[in-house]
Order: C-alpha cells, then sequence, then structure tokens
C-alpha cells in the first residue's frame, strides 16, 4: 500500500563512494581533517515515516539484522531531530526502513537513512524544511549526512561535512564488492593513527585533489581511474588483510581501478562502461571473494522524496 494512503512519506537515498578520501591530522576535537570527494551511487535505501502513537522501528532486508530498531537507530535519531525542530509535542512515527546499502560497509548507510529520515519526516509533519535548514539538522547527526542530503558529486572538508558540489561531466560504472564481515569507522581511524605513529609520520593537512577534478570536470574516465585515493584503505587492509585479494579480483577480472570504500570493507571497482561492469561483477561473484557483488553507476542525485 502507498505510504501517502496512511498519511506517510517516503524517501529514496543513496549510498556514497569517496573517489578520493585524505585524511588529515587528529584534531583536538577528536575528529581527522578531511578533504574528499563523495559521489553518490544507485545503490539505495528507502526510509518511510508514518503518523503512529508511538515510536517504532523496522527494518528490511539481507542486512537487517544489523541495523538497531530501537532509538539510536539514524534514521529515528533523525525523526526526533525533525520533531524537535518542528517544536512538536512528541515524535510518535512508525519508521520502516528498507535497507540495499550494505552495513558497516564504508558507504555511509546509516548517513542515508539519517537523511531520509529528516526528509521524510519533514514531509510526513508538514515541516518542509528547506535545504539549509535539512543540511545544518544532517550536519548535526553525523559527518556523512550533509552528503546523503545533497547527493551528486561533492568535495567534502572539516569533518567531511562541509560541501561544495562538483562538476563531473563522467558516467561512472561501478562493481561493488560486499565483504564478509564490517568495520568499524571508529576501529579505521584509529587503525590509522596507530600506524601513522608507528612510522612517525608527520601529517600534513589534507590538500584538494585538483588532477582528480580535472578528470572528472573532463569526463575524462581513463584519466580518473588511476587517480582514486583512499588514505583509509591501508587502515582498513591492515585490519581485514583478506581485501587485498578482493582488490585484486577486481582489476584481474577488468576493472580499470579498485579500492576500498570509505572506511571500508566494501571495495569498489570503476569500470570502463556498463557492460564491463557486468563481466567483472560475473567474475568477481564467481571467485568467492565477497558476500555478494553488485553493479551501479554515479552520480546520481541525494535523498528525493518518492512520489507515487
Ligand atoms: P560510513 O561510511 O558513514 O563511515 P558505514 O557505511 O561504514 O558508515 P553504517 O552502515 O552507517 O556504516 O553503519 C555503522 C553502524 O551504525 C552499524 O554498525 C549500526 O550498528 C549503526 N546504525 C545505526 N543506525 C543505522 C542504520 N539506519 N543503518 C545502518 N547502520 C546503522
Amino acid at each position: 500500500m502507498s505510504p501517502f494512503a496512511l498519511g506517510g512519506a517516503r524517501a529514496r537515498v543513496p549510498a556514497k563512494i569517496n573517489l578520493h578520501l585524505g585524511v588529515g591530522p587528529l584534531r583536538d576535537d577528536g575528529y581527522h581533517e578531511l578533504s574528499t570527494v563523495f559521489c553518490a551511487i544507485s545503490l539505495f535505501d528507502e526510509v518511510t515515516v508514518r503518523s503512529a502513537d508511538h515510536l517504532r522501528i523496522t527494518v528490511n532486508g539481507d542486512s537487517a539484522r544489523q541495523v538497531p530498531a530501537d532509538p539510536t537507530n539514524l534514521a529515528a535519531q533523525a525523526v526526533m531531530l525533525v520533531a524537535e525542530y518542528l517544536e512538536r509535542q512528541d515524535a510518535n512515527a512508525e519508521i520502516e526502513i528498507d535497507k540495499q546499502i550494505p552495513v558497516a560497509g564504508g558507504m555511509a548507510g546509516g548517513s542515508a537513512d539519517a537523511a531520509g529520515g529528516l526528509l521524510a519526516a519533514s514531509r510526513l509533519w508538514r515541516g518542509d524544511l528547506s535545504r539549509d535548514e535539512l543540511l545544518s539538522l544532517a550536519a548535526a547527526l553525523g559527518s556523512d549526512v550533509p552528503f546523503s542530503v545533497l547527493g551528486g558529486t561533492a568535495l567534502g572538508t572539516g569533518r567531511g561535512e562541509k560541501l561544495l558540489p562538483v562538476l563531473n561531466r563522467c558516467e561512472l560504472s561501478w562493481v561493488i564488492a560486499v565483504a564478509k564481515t564490517g568495520l568499524s569507522t571508529p576501529d579505521v581511524y584509529r587503525e590509522l593513527d596507530r600506524l601513522r605513529a608507528e612510522r612517525d609520520e608527520i601529517v600534513p593537512p589534507p590538500g584538494r585533489p585538483d588532477a582528480l577534478l580535472r578528470a572528472l570536470a573532463a569526463g575524462d574516465v581513463t584519466a580518473l581511474a588511476p587517480l582514486l585515493h583512499n588514505d583509509l584503505q591501508p587502515a582498513a587492509l591492515s585490519l581485514q588483510p583478506m581485501l587485498r585479494r578482493t582488490l585484486r579480483a577486481g582489476t584481474e577480472a577488468g576493472a580499470l581501478a579498485g579500492i576500498v570504500s570509505g572506511s571500508g570493507p566494501s571495495c569498489v571497482f570503476l569500470c570502463a562502461d556498463p557492460d564491463a561492469a557486468v563481466s567483472v561483477a560475473a567474475e568477481l561473484s564467481g571467485s568467492g571473494v565477497a558476500r555478494s557483488v553488485k553493479t551501479a553507476f554515479g552520480p546520481v542525485a541525494g535523498a528525493r522524496l518518492v512520489t507515487p
């Protein structure tokens, strides 16, 4: 049944890939200074919010059991924040999440659900918040949430929450290898700090990836491929050494390049075109290195209300 028939609203929100993730030194507030290029891809979660007499959360999908169905769920946090912002007496709502984005996979699945919760609750309660209002609530919920609202391709600085849209003329075809077990983002950052300390590394502030931005603006996928970069990759590989095999399998199958996505452990492979992506995905599926293999394209728009 349409959620609208029940006085509800539904938002569709994409996963993200970091085409570049530069991680600077640890800041006094416990975060790292980032310079990152986000790209939203066609792998979506849907968040439906309906009127109810108390807060209730259900999660559907293969990995639903890994997601908390309680007020710590990021979509629930978002709905409660909208209620507070609109000065409602209560945040009673039924929240239903249909998950396609891998959980703890470095693809901002929880952030996507938070963005979906913001947008759907804003519509349900007729708040119809502006994009700036949504972005400012999003930044309070997490570093990646503003990008889940915005989508497309964007340069992120600060904790990743300060966004500047980027000109991207590339149509990017991706293969995503979802790992058998997840990785916790804070654990990966801690491992990066440990590896850097071990090498007595002086960490400079992260620079802007100008060559990558030029390749995007030029629509040059071949030039882009070798410029994909992730400072968190050594830390993710240190915690899950078998990801090296996954990365090798993808490039041997014909991908132009492969990197760990964000804090991992999902690995993403850039392919020359959609046909190449299907062939790389088929070979990776057969190699047994991943729990599941998906194809996607990007960039796509950020959080959107789904109309009947
Ligand atoms: P990021 O790429 O933003 O670092 P991630 O994609 O690696 O994050 P998430 O899928 O966002 O990781 O999940 C991180 C943790 O957040 C999960 O282990 C889960 O316990 C918790 N969590 C809370 N709400 C949600 C949600 N709606 N969806 C997924 N995870 C959630």
